[in-house]
Order: structure tokens, then C-alpha cells, then sequence
């Protein structure tokens, strides 16, 4: 039986309905990705009040790696809720907050002691790491990337690269903040990744250090080890290593913001255990908490201590209920099966996805690291000539047909794919059956012949 069911129109009447009220009520700014309100979800589906039934390729935007409704977290929180809600860490104590810290300290790529404290959301994750990179070096710099997402308070927003619709008119920032290529520029990307190497990296680096900011006035790099919004990138072979081992050489805390990479989306439970560095902090958020808002700070034990007593933390920061579902998700993550799956789900969707690459020159790239795929869109047969168009007809019929994904890219240009991994072969399946509808739907619509049909 297929698991996609639409029986109505998108938006159906009850959602409609909804739709209306929500723009009545809640500001424009708060994005409306979809017309749809919904009812329930389990594992990799959702339902909405219409009763159309969906596969979800986005996940909540990359937070239920472990499926909706784990069994195990949902037991997690059920126990939590029998006994406390809330109490605040930094008030009274309690056994999962710790527990959990421990966990991560254990989990984190790198071996060395290290500490880990909790906040709500990915933002204030950034926020944090910055605050302990200053405390500790005793500097203000932070450099951070071209494409990279950091977050929407005002030190994500900061570190973040977009402007619109994130950045424009938000202004002023936080000041000291220089931005340098993810290795190579976006444009170049799909040209010239063979010719770069270690030595281009370092010499890069070293022109940043004489050219944009001094490199003993930089508290931090801040680098998502795949970029998440920005078109999920896989950064080029030797660029993280070398960013690593400069940041070493002079001092300067080297953040890794795993908050959409980290807990098996890419493979292993964190993207930086792919390449050879080990980031001085770790930021994790998202599907850490299995669906309730959780995100941690992980770090060698010296630096994340440089905050004094009441410098750190925040009144629901490493609530019971999230850290019980963390605790349940870690439990999860522990036979491998999960991160088996993230890289077989990774490779169904490359061959797939090549196959189509291969028939439609509008498709300038398929990339990611396991289950962290994408496909970058551009003008027919000229890859650095972004097409937006293209994937928001894509993303707009396979919600038609029943799978939800999400676009990225700093230019709007790209599908990711962000589902549980729980996913069925057969779910999968149906859903890349849909996209592959949406692609010739897309060329048609928009005139971009297939390049076999020319
Ligand atoms: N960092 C990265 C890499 C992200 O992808 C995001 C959110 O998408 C954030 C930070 C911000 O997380 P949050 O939305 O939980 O504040």
C-alpha cells in the first residue's frame, strides 16, 4: 500500500481554514514553507487535518533523524513527565542533564577531557560558543563563512551569509566579523574543485591573516563541516583539515557547528568525524533532542571552563524533557543501525539522482555526505548559472503528489533532503518516484529539455 494518500486539494478546507487564522494572528515574517496544518506524524510520515497522508523528506528541518514519535524517546519523555518539568540546572541538579553532558563528552570527535553545557536552540548555541572562545583567548575576532547559516538571534545572524531574507534591514551587527570563502567561492564551485589543494588552503589562510583581520585577534572559526542552508556542500578535500591546523598554530578556537550535520545525518553522529580535525567545540541542536528543542555545547574541558561562575547558561537550557529524549536518541544511535541506514539512504538517492543528471542538463550537481544529500539546479547546461525556478516547481509538485522537501542555497536553488531515517525502502522509494515526476514536470513547465532530447 502506498504510504503517500492526498485526497483533497493542497491546502484542503480544514487547513485552509487554519491558513486564514494563522495570518490573521501570526506575524508574515514567520515563514509559511507550506499551506498545510497538520494532525499527526509517525516515523518518516505525517497526516494532515484534511487527512492527506504524506512522506516527510524534511524532518522538521533536520531534527527527527530517529523518525517522529521514536518509541524510545516518546517513553523517555513519558517517564520525565511523571516525574518533574522544571526546575533550572542552575537551581537544582538532576541526573539526565549530567548524564547526558557525559555522553557527549564520550561521543564528540576528539580525544581529550572535555565539558559540555546545554541551551534551546541552535542560535543560542553560536551565541554561546562565541561567548567561550573570547572568554578564553582573551580576543574578539571571529571569522566565518561565505553560504553558512548560523542562526536568527543576533550573533547567528551576524556569522550568517544571506541576506535576504534573513540579514536585510536587521542590521546594525555584531562587529568583527569577517567572512571568507568556504574554500572556494559558491560561483567556482562546480568549476575548479581538482585544482585546489593544501597549499592553496594555507596560503589562502595566511592572506586572510595579512589581509582582513590579524590572526592574534581572532577568537574563533566558526564552519559547519557540510554547509546546511547554504546548498549543503561538502566543503573541498583538505580545506577543514588545514583550517584546523592553522587555527591550531595560532591559538584560535576552532567551532564546528554541527547543529544540521551532527547526530547521523552524514554518516556518523558527527560530520566532523569524516575528516581529520578535532574541533576545539562541538555545537549540536536539531535531532539531538529527537523533536524537542536541545542544543549542546561540547568542548576541550580547558576552554569551555574559561567562563567564571554564572557566566554561562539560561533558565530552560537542558530541560528534563528534552535531555530524557536526548538520552532515548543517544540510546537509539547506539547499534549503528541508524548510521548504517544514513549512508544507504545517501547512496539510493546519488544513483538515483545521477541517473537524472545524466538526462537533464538543469541539473548542475548532486552532492552531500550519507543521508545529507542534495541536488544543485542551474540554467540548461551552464552549471554556475543558478535556477532557482527549477527547484521551487520541484518542491511545489512533489507537495502536490504528497512528499514534503526543502529548497537551500544562498541562491535558491537547491533541493535537500532532510528525512528520518527510519524511512522505508519502499517510502523512499515512492518519494523519489515523486521527485523524478517533479523533475520532468519542471522541464516541461519551464522549457528546460532534457539534453538526451536535444
Ligand atoms: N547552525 C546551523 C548549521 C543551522 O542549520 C541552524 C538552523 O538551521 C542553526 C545554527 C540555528 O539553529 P536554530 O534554528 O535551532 O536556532
Amino acid at each position: 500500500m502506498p504510504a503517500i494518500k492526498i485526497q483533497t486539494e493542497l491546502p484542503g478546507p480544514k487547513s485552509k481554514a487554519w491558513l486564514d487564522r494563522r495570518a490573521a494572528a501570526i506575524p508574515r515574517g514567520v515563514y509559511a514553507g507550506t499551506p498545510i496544518f497538520i494532525r499527526s506524524a509517525q516515523g518518516a510520515t505525517f497526516e494532515d487535518l484534511d487527512g492527506n497522508r504524506f512522506l516527510d523528506l524534511c524532518g522538521g528541518i533536520g531534527c527527527i533523524n530517529v523518525g517522529h514519535r521514536n518509541p524510545r524517546v516518546v517513553a523517555a519523555i513519558r517517564r520525565q513527565l511523571d516525574a518533574f518539568l522544571h526546575m533550572c540546572f542552575q537551581v537544582t541538579g538532576y541526573e539526565s542533564y549530567v548524564e547526558l553532558a557525559e555522553k557527549l563528552n564520550q561521543l564528540t570527535p576528539g580525544n581529550f577531557p572535555k565539558k559540555t553545557f546545554f541551551v534551546n536552540s541552535g542560535a543560542e548555541a553560536v551565541e554561546n560558543a562565541v561567548k567561550i572562545a573570547r572568554s578564553h583567548t582573551g580576543r574578539s575576532a571571529v571569522i566565518c563563512f561565505e553560504d553558512a547559516f548560523h542562526g536568527r538571534t543576533m550573533m547567528g545572524l551576524s556569522l550568517t551569509s544571506k541576506t535576504h531574507p534573513y540579514k536585510a534591514g536587521f542590521g546594525p551587527f555584531a562587529s568583527d566579523i569577517y567572512r571568507i570563502p568556504y574554500g572556494v567561492t559558491s560561483r567556482a564551485r562546480n568549476r575548479c574543485g581538482a585544482t585546489l589543494d593544501a597549499a592553496y588552503f594555507e596560503r589562502m589562510l595566511e592572506d586572510v591573516f595579512r589581509q582582513v583581520v590579524a590572526a592574534e585577534q581572532v577568537a574563533a572559526v566558526i564552519i559547519e563541516p557540510v554547509l546546511g542552508e547554504g546548498g549543503f556542500v561538502v566543503p573541498p578535500a583538505g580545506f577543514l583539515e588545514v583550517l584546523d591546523t592553522t587555527c591550531k598554530r595560532h591559538g584560535i578556537v576552532f567551532v564546528a557547528d554541527e547543529v544540521q550535520t551532527g547526530f547521523g545525518r552524514t554518516g556518523t553522529l558527527f560530520a566532523s568525524a569524516q575528516f581529520a580535525i578535532e574541533p576545539d567545540l562541538i555545537l549540536t541542536a536539531k535531532s539531538l533532542g529527537g523533536g524537542l528543542p536541545l542544543a549542546a555545547i561540547t568542548g576541550r574541558a580547558e576552554i569551555m571552563d574559561a567562563p567564571g561562575p554564572g557566566g554561562l547558561g539560561g533558565t530552560f537550557g537542558g530541560n528534563p524533557a528534552s535531555c530524557a529524549a536526548a538520552l532515548g536518541v543517544i540510546e537509539e544511535f547506539a547499534d549503528g543501525h541508524l548510521l548504517r541506514r544514513a549512508n544507504e539512504l545517501g547512496e539510493q538517492f546519488r544513483q538515483r539522482a545521477l541517473a537524472w543528471q545524466k538526462e537533464y542538463d538543469f541539473i548542475a550537481d548532486v552532492r552531500g555526505l550519507g543521508a545529507m544529500q542534495a541536488i544543485e539546479f542551474s540554467q540548461p547546461g551552464n552549471p554556475s548559472e543558478p535556477n532557482a525556478a527549477a527547484a521551487k516547481k520541484i518542491i511545489q509538485y512533489s507537495l502536490k503528489h504528497g512528499v514534503l522537501l526543502l529548497g537551500a542555497g544562498t541562491h535558491d536553488n537547491v533541493i535537500r533532503i532532510l528525512m528520518p531515517l527510519v524511512i522505508s525502502d519502499e517510502e523512499f522509494s515512492e518519494a523519489m518516484d515523486v521527485i523524478e515526476n517533479g523533475l520532468a514536470y519542471a522541464a516541461a513547465e519551464l522549457g528546460l529539455l532534457a539534453s538526451s532530447a536535444k
